[in-house]
C-alpha cells in the first residue's frame, strides 16, 4: 500500500507538464490543476489522472470507454 502511494506521488511530479501544472480528467472532463489531483492511473505508458477516487475507479473498470 506504501509502496503504491509512492509511485503515484512520482506520476505527478514526473508527468505534468511544469509550466502548466494542469491534467485532463477524461471521465468526468473536468481540468485538473495538480492540487486538485487526488488519484492517478498507468495505462498503456500514459498516466492518466482523476480528481476523485470514484472517477479512477471508473476508468480502471473499462479504460477504453474513456480513452477510445
Ligand atoms: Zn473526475
Amino acid at each position: 500500500m506504501r509502496k503504491k502511494l509512492k509511485s503515484i506521488l512520482g506520476w505527478f511530479g514526473f508527468h505534468i507538464d511544469p509550466e502548466q501544472k494542469t491534467a485532463f480528467d477524461v471521465v468526468c472532463g473536468m481540468e485538473l490543476k495538480s492540487f486538485s489531483i487526488k488519484q492517478a492511473s498507468p495505462y498503456k505508458g500514459e498516466t492518466y489522472y482523476f480528481c476523485s477516487e470514484s472517477c479512477k475507479d471508473h476508468f480502471d473498470a473499462d479504460p477504453k470507454k474513456y480513452i477510445g
